[in-house]
């Protein structure tokens, strides 16, 4: 179960409202009348790491990767290493056209 909060206010007092053209999902906080995406730390992680995946297959250093996404490259090499084992396929794929 998720309780989803207000990433200003913390309150719980809010609704669903449509999503961006991302495919985000877009809320209203009726206690202090945000209106927008909730960017949960996770979200943001989960955007870090695809960026950091991104640089990667474009051959980035990890030293530009840290420099571009603002992480530690403690961070980076975590995330790749994370990824590798599902990130090969995927890559082979794309590769292979
Ligand atoms: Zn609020």
């Amino acid at each position: 179960m998720v309780t989803i909060t207000c990433r200003h206010c913390d309150s719980p007092n809010i609704i669903k409202n449509g999503r961006t053209k991302s495919g985000q999902q877009k809320y209203y906080c009726k206690a202090c009348s945000f209106y927008g995406t909730l960017d949960t730390k996770d979200e943001e992680r989960s955007e870090k790491k695809q960026l950091v995946e991104k640089l990667h297959r474009e051959r980035v250093s990890q030293r530009g990767i840290a420099r571009i996404t603002g992480l530690s490259r403690n961070t980076i090499v975590k995330i790749l290493k994370q990824s590798h084992s599902t990130q090969a396929v995927k890559d082979e794929h794309s590769g292979a056209s």
